[in-house]
């Protein structure tokens, strides 16, 4: 279960990391992109961290869709419509709920892929942020239904984005900026799904 309390808890470490890894992430960008992922990613999850004393009393679908509404108005790019649907039909399933269970997190994260599917017109295996998060969400239905906990389905999901990450290098981006370089773009991971690998890590790492 995650609290609304965990919950922010999530949202201001992955605020964090992000800006951690801004030059990280804009430097992939840089290689097969416009260079601009770890600014642009950093710009909305800043204006996300300073909402977040003011959602302190609401709930959970509030909270997510606060946060989907201020990537989707800050994050320029590709990114700011795709993670802001993420998080905008994740806050749909959970509409008023003050906490979320383990049946919540599989349907909003499933809800979040299908989002991103339809908005970005894209699949698993065009080197995009969908290369991290399928098998990620995968992996973590997997764990929890085997009866792991939520940290440990977390941990799980997290080494499935990573080596999700590590299969981009190897493939031809068919979405997005890196597109047009076509084979170009490969033996370089891509950025978005670097961006989510790190939001799961961080995920698994908050809670307890
Ligand atoms: P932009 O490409 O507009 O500069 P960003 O650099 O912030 O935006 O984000 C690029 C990332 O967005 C890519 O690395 C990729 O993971 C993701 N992306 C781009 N296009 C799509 C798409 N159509 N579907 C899913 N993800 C996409
Ligand atoms: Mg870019
Ligand atoms: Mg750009």
């Amino acid at each position: 279960m995650i609290t609304r309390d965990m919950l922010l808890k999530i949202l201001h470490n992955i605020a964090k990391v992000i800006e951690e890894n801004r030059q990280f992430l804009t430097d992939l960008d840089a290689a097969i992109g416009d260079g601009d992922h770890g600014i642009n990613m950093n710009k909305g999850f800043k204006a996300v961290e300073e909402k977040l004393n003011s959602l302190k009393d609401k709930d959970c679908g509030t909270i997510l869709k606060t946060t989907a509404m201020t990537l989707i108005s800050t994050v320029g790019g590709a990114s700011g419509p795709l993670y802001g649907t993420a998080f905008l039909k994740a806050s749909a399933v959970v509409n008023g709920k003050m906490e979320l269970s383990s049946q919540d997190i599989i349907k909003m994260f499933e809800e979040a892929i299908n989002g991103v599917m339809m908005r970005g017109k894209a699949q698993r295996g065009e080197k995009t942020m969908l290369d991290a998060l399928i098998p990620a969400y995968e992996v973590l239905k997997n764990s929890i239904e085997s009866g792991k906990s939520l940290k440990e389905a977390f941990q799980d999901a997290a080494k499935a984005a990573y080596e999700g990450v590590e299969y981009t290098k190897t493939i031809k981006a068919t979405k997005g900026r890196a597109s047009y370089l076509g084979d170009r773009s490969i033996g370089h991971q891509d950025a978005g799904a670097t961006s989510s690998y790190l939001m799961i890590k961080t995920i698994a790492e908050t809670l307890d």
